[in-house]
């Protein structure tokens, strides 16, 4: 027992944490006082008593003793210099007999429970709790943590928060049908928004793009609202397979800030304190006289402002953030300028636009957006790398991902630019927590503690908390094969499979080039046998564990390492050799002999990982990233075979 590493229980690591010694006691003699109230540190209470596992009796050897301070008090100065103070929280021995978990606020109380908590975890449902005896001291580095959108929020919600991710948009945010000259209104799920409230856990309600509205009859109730010409149609994206062209709103309408009045009101009589307003999706303009010369999304942004300011004098207290997502940047500058500093902005799916390429890894940077984080505006990215799309704008995959990696790197990122949010996103609920588990608990670490763990640490404790028998050997795979992940699917993926890049590549016989595209992580040609052999060494760490879908996720990995490959040897042989040459020729169908076997392999690869985790049916996606990687074998194949090969 006195060998036991604590912090592997521990997820996210905090700060500062000394253990003291430790305490072996019956269940019924830790008792536990709590002076303040509310349903934060009453949670906190049920929290300890459950891990723990029975009530206090009448004999007690340890207090635990849970304590909001005041922000005068003796034992508040250390924390309150902290960042992110209000979710900040100490724990020390007040006494030999006294383990005191205190912050200022309940969510830091809360916090300390749930770190004290994780350490009793282990000692649930015996005769006797090992208490460790600690010295902690933690804060996060970013203030907010979570994700957009995710399946089963009345699980997923104490799971997050249990990570001390505290953060989720509300899915389930329904606007009703408009009717004209009726109130608008909004449906919100209250329960949950209470379940967050008890976990500390921001469960925020929406008003979705407002180039989504002809869903609830907007423009039949108000066709004055509808946006002229054909610019208002903010067009698909890839990642909605089917749909209408979504017109966006003629914001200089008044009835649009009734109307937004309205569900901000009803939003916020349902008890929400914060609503999340998203501006049209996608670039669009109302082409009308009084539209044109502002623009569309500085004229949304003034709708929902002058919105909010009515709303506010029902509820003083509302506060409202900017959406702003996909391809939209284009009025950032003016939209910044005219939001009240109280404002918050978050953003999406700006990955490309912000990024600067840097050896070894790229860097995420816009001045604009930067700047006004670093003086103090509140800003948030969706865009954490927790699949492997990385990017929801993109046609998602269903392959497994474990690259705490590159989920460090972003966080470590919007950590150096001041933002305050960190989060990411789910397009799909399907299995999520089996497939993209992992790359949550690493947002949750990574996203607390920036610098707090090696991945090799992290990925131990993850594989505790899973009770994977070895859990170091599923930390030293994690460390090997997380890389090679990151830059595979850092690199152009998986659209250079899905939108057939690497099969255009070959088509426009274009000569392949380091440094670029789906080769954009790679520098030569040993870079993929590096790889392949690392992948192997990852493998052999995680043969034999109970948990077959690790060793089927390394194979996955490994075979689009091996089919990247392949298409590198066949596009730059092609776009070089001198095809009239038998020989080159003969080189040239073996390239694509190869191609076609890692080609095989990959799919093969796919579909063993995913019946690891069920039989079919399985998500659509899992069957795009199949046909993504067989159309782009079959394209090159066809194209070179029908047209060069004799
Ligand atoms: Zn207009």
């Amino acid at each position: 027992m006195e060998s036991r590493d604590w912090t592997r229980f521990l997820l996210p690591l905090p700060k500062r944490f000394d253990l003291v010694g430790s305490l072996a006691c019956a269940p019924g003699t830790i008792a536990i006082s709590c002076s303040g109230a509310g349903v934060v540190l009453d949670q906190a209470v049920a929290h300890l008593r459950e891990v723990i596992g029975a009530p206090a009796g009448t004999r007690t050897v340890l207090t635990i003793e849970l304590a909001l301070v005041e922000a005068d008090a003796a034992d508040s100065d250390e924390l309150m210099g902290l960042p992110n103070a209000d979710q900040a929280y100490r724990i020390h021995m007040a006494a030999p007999d006294r383990l005191r978990v205190y912050g200022l606020q309940s969510a830091g109380v809360l916090y300390g429970a749930l770190t004290l908590g994780q350490l009793l975890r282990p000692s649930q449902g015996q005769h006797v709790i090992e208490v460790p005896l600690i010295d902690v001291l933690d804060w996060p580095d970013l203030e907010q943590r979570g994700l957009w959108n995710f399946p089963d929020p009345d699980e997923w919600i104490p799971w997050m928060a249990g990570m001390k991710l505290n953060y989720g948009k509300m899915a389930d945010t329904r606007n009703l049908p408009v009717v004209r000259d009726e109130p608008g209104s909004a449906v919100i799920d209250v329960e949950l928004q209470e379940v967050g409230r008890r976990h500390a856990f921001a469960y925020i309600p929406y008003i979705v793009h407002l180039n989504f509205l002809h869903d609830i009859g907007l423009f039949s109730a108000y066709p004055e609202l509808a946006g002229v010409g054909d610019g208002a149609l903010a067009g698909r994206y890839f990642a909605h397979n089917q749909g209408d062209q979504h017109r966006a709103p003629c914001a200089s309408q008044p009835v649009l800030v009734d109307l937004l009045t309205d569900w901000l009101i009803s939003i916020a009589d349902q008890g929400a304190d914060e609503i999340s307003c998203w501006l049209s999706e996608r670039p669009c303009q109302c082409q009308c006289e009084r539209c044109t010369p502002t623009g569309q999304f500085l004229l949304e942004t003034r709708a929902f402002l002058a919105a909010w300011r009515r709303a506010q004098a029902r509820h003083p207290d509302l506060s409202i953030r900017i959406f702003s997502s996909t391809t939209t940047p284009q009025q950032d500058d003016r939209v910044l300028a005219e939001l009240p500093p109280e404002v918050r902005f978050e953003r999406a799916c700006a990955t490309a636009m912000d990024r600067v390429r840097r050896q070894p890894r790229d860097r995420f940077s816009n001045p604009l957006i930067d700047e006004a984080a670093a003086t103090g505006r509140w800003v948030a990215s969706y865009d954490v790398p927790i699949g492997a799309f990385g990017n929801v704008d993109t046609p998602e995959f269903k392959v497994p991902q474990y690259s705490a990696q590159r989920i460090r790197d972003f966080v470590s990122q919007l950590s150096q630019r001041s933002y305050a949010g960190a989060y990411g996103m789910l397009a799909w609920g399907t299995m999520g927590r089996q497939v993209c588990g992992y790359a949550i608990c690493a947002l949750a670490e990574f996203s607390w503690n920036v610098g707090g763990r090696s991945i090799s640490d992290f990925a131990t404790a993850w594989a505790t908390l899973e009770n994977i028998s070895n859990p170091q050997a599923v930390g030293t795979w994690a460390e090997l094969l997380g890389e090679v992940e990151f830059d595979i699917y850092d690199a152009d993926f998986p659209i250079c499979y899905s939108w057939g890049r690497a099969a255009q590549l070959v088509e426009n016989r274009q000569p392949p080039r380091f440094g670029e595209g789906m080769f954009r992580h790679l520098t030569e040609v040993a870079d993929f046998g590096r790889h392949i052999e690392r992948c192997e060494q990852a493998a052999t760490h995680v043969e034999g564990l109970e948990r077959p879908e690790l060793l089927l996720a390394t194979d996955v990995i490994s075979s689009y390492v091996k089919l990247s490959r392949a298409i590198w040897h066949v596009s730059h042989l092609f776009a070089h050799a001198d095809l009239r040459q038998l020989e080159t020729q003969q080189q040239l169908a073996e390239e694509l002999q190869r191609l076609d076997v890692a080609g095989i392999g990959n799919v093969e690869a796919i579909r063993s990982w995913r019946t690891s985790l069920g039989a079919e049916p399985w998500h659509h996606r899992v069957h795009d990233a199949i046909a993504a990687t067989q159309d782009t074998v079959r394209r090159i194949d066809g194209h070179i075979r029908d047209n060069y090969l004799h």
